[in-house]
């Protein structure tokens, strides 16, 4: 058996940020993920400057290659107009593999199945055992299947859907584009110039709107294309999208039980007005680390649902 003061399921950016915040404090913690890292995600990898502040980092300490973006290009009914802003881009195959190699925590490539309770804390799969358990694992994550789900179920108008593709092409619009509720998409499409000579192109929205609406994904990431070939954006590429799925935030009633926590997607924490996720998994793998170190409570009031303001006012 392998003992560990923490176990954290899942090395994404709540995970990382979770172990990176523990080692800190020399609390002994083990990341367990289905992966080996690099690997890939599924994400436009659009990032606010918090997410380097809250890390102690900042972009010149970034290793890959990272884009900043002054303004958004935004598509909204009949208006097209340029938001001003101070944004990131990042790719999530780099990122996500520098976030785990800087927390410097010991890793093992394992499928988490079967999670019990022992007398003074958690068996994973009958190898690990853990006084703490931190539930990172996204939106399928064991941990809240095993001990979350039965009384604390996520909404299904929170779910979001969404298509994308990052690939290597040498783009000229150097622009961040997002195409608002277009031809009745409950959600947007974006257009993602990236550093290296790689773009990322998706489409997103609220599965519950679409099928009441008798539409979906497939026919706007269509649409997307047409578009971005219309408007020779991407030309003459072979897309193979991939698809995912994750909740926008809904405050689960509870998202500590005893000493197993929820951080990042795995609690539905990405923003209602944009779906973003990176920055609150990392604040919410950052609290439940505090909630460790320091027997704090486990609160994420003032994680924000919103990114707007943080889009308007960059900090
Ligand atoms: C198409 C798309 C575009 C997006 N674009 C953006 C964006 O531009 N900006 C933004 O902020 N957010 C975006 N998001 C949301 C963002 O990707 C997530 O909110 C974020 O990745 C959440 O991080 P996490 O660490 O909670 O989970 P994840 O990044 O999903 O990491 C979970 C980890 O757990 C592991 N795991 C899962 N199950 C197991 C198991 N049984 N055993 C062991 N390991 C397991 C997985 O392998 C994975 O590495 C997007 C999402 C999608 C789908």
């Amino acid at each position: 058996m392998i003992q560990t003061e923490v176990l954290i399921i899942g090395g994404g950016p709540a995970g990382s940020a979770c172990a990176w915040r523990l080692k800190q404090a020399n609390v002994d913690c083990l990341i367990l993920d289905q992966n080996t890292f690099p690997r890939f995600k599924p994400c436009a990898g659009w990032i606010t400057p918090d997410v380097f502040k809250d890390l102690a980092s900042n972009t010149e300490d970034y290793p890959y290659g990272l884009t900043t973006f002054r303004s958004f290009q935004v598509s909204l009914y009949s208006l097209t107009f340029k938001l001003p802003t101070r944004q990131y881009a990042i790719r999530r195959y780099e990122f996500d593999d520098w976030l785990l190699r800087r927390a410097g925590a010991a890793f093992q490539q394992h499928k988490v199945k079967s999670i019990e309770r022992s007398a003074d804390g958690y068996v994973v799969d009958g190898r690990f055992s853990a006084r703490y358990l931190v539930g990172a694992g996204g939106t399928y994550c064991p941990v809240y299947r095993s001990i979350f789900k039965a009384d604390n179920l996520k909404k299904r108008q929170s779910l979001i859907v969404a298509q994308e593709e990052e690939f290597p092409y040498t783009y000229t619009d150097k622009r961040c584009w997002l195409w608002f509720f277009e031809d009745r998409l409950p959600g947007y499409a974006w257009y993602v110039p990236k550093a290296n000579g790689y773009v990322n192109v998706g489409v997103g929205g609220k599965a519950e709107r679409l099928n009441a609406n008798g539409d979906s994904l497939k026919n706007h990431w269509d649409r997307l294309v047409e578009k971005l070939d219309r408007l020779e954006m991407v030309r003459g590429h072979d897309y193979r999208p991939e698809a995912h799925s994750y909740y926008l935030r809904q405050d689960l009633t509870e998202i500590r039980k005893g000493n197993a926590f929820l951080v990042g997607d795995s609690a539905g924490l990405a923003t209602i007005d944009m779906g973003e996720g990176i920055s609150p998994a990392i604040k919410s793998g950052l609290k439940a680390a505090e909630a460790i170190i320091k027997g704090k409570r486990y609160n994420l009031d003032s994680i924000s649902r919103y990114s707007l303001r943080s889009i308007l006012n960059p900090t």
